[in-house]
């Protein structure tokens, strides 16, 4: 509850940051640049500091229960009437899905689209139910099939599969004299490190495109709503306009960055971190 009162009083609009822990299994591995001091993450890199502060940090030992602990909050305002937007955001491996899938349940990312998504770059995606069988093997049930003739399908859907993948749950409160709808969106946002691959190196893959675009656009928007402008560019991207009522006025936005603790990865470290930067 007290939590509560402190995400109404701060905004509506929250990031936390959350360290992967190391898979190195080298035994001398060198001190990790990314340090975290209270709720700052601290990168050194060639002699230089940079700091970035967000509403709250999970380090390495963070456990599943943890960060559901402090979503816990967020995830009871859409039961009291409010859309809710939860992001998750960064480099490829760091744990956006381990962190997504935990708080909905797993999805069927090839399952065909829904009229309302259909031509956009999004992808809903069916609930699916996991079944343990007498073997002992596990079965996933009612998974898509597809039947693939060249490496360039095979690709072509691959890359389906993995654009910005968004569930929605519909929250209907009935029992007082209207009915109240919210919405409570879980986003697991394609790899950010295609924006800065395609901005560098100027690839013009369309999935990168996609991704890059909807990015860009989905900082705009929070940057715009944290400055409170008048004018705030929802049209800009698919994503940002199927999101767009639930990331406004009387709507909780909760931005999970996702981090690598590896000295190979501090470039996108940084940048991931630097986009969740424009956020608050
Ligand atoms: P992403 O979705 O960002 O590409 P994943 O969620 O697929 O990354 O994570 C990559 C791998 O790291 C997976 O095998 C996942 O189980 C593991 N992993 C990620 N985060 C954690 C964590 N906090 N604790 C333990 N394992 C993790
Ligand atoms: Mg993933």
């Amino acid at each position: 509850e007290a939590l509560d009162k402190l995400i109404d009083l701060k905004g509506s609009i929250r990031v936390f940051c959350r360290v992967r822990p190391s898979i190195s299994t080298n035994y001398f591995m060198t001190k990790s640049p990314v340090t975290v001091e209270q709720e700052k993450i601290v990168v050194r890199a060639l002699g230089i500091k940079k700091e970035f502060s967000v509403d709250r940090v999970f380090d390495q030992e963070s456990t599943q229960e943890d960060v559901f602990q402090e979503v816990k909050p967020i995830l009871r305002s859409a039961l009291d009437g409010h859309n809710v937007c939860i992001l998750a955001y960064g480099q490829t491996g760091t744990g956006k899905t381990y962190t997504m899938v935990y708080m909905g349940s797993v999805k069927d990312l090839l399952a065909p689209r829904q009229p309302l998504f259909r031509s956009t770059e999004c992808n809903t995606a069916s609930i699916i139910s996991i079944l343990a069988t007498k073997s002992g093997s596990v079965e996933v049930e009612g998974l898509t099939d597809v039947a693939i003739q060249d490496l360039k399908k095979a690709n072509q859907w691959y890359c389906r599969g993995k654009r910005a993948r968004l569930t929605r749950i519909t929250i209907k409160r009935s029992g007082g004299p209207t009915e109240e709808l919210s919405k409570l969106w879980l986003v697991d946002l394609g790899g950010s490190e295609r924006l800065l691959k395609t901005g560098a190196s100027g690839l013009t893959m369309d999935e990168g495109k996609a991704i890059n675009l909807s990015l860009s656009a989905l900082g705009d928007v929070i940057a715009a709503l944290r400055r409170k402008r008048s004018h705030v560019p929802y049209r800009n991207s698919k994503l940002t306009q199927i999101l767009s009522d639930s990331l406004g006025d009387g709507s909780k936005v909760l931005m999970v960055v996702h981090i690598s603790p590896s000295d190979d990865d501090i470039g996108e470290t940084v940048c991931s971190l630097s986009f969740a930067k424009r956020a608050r």
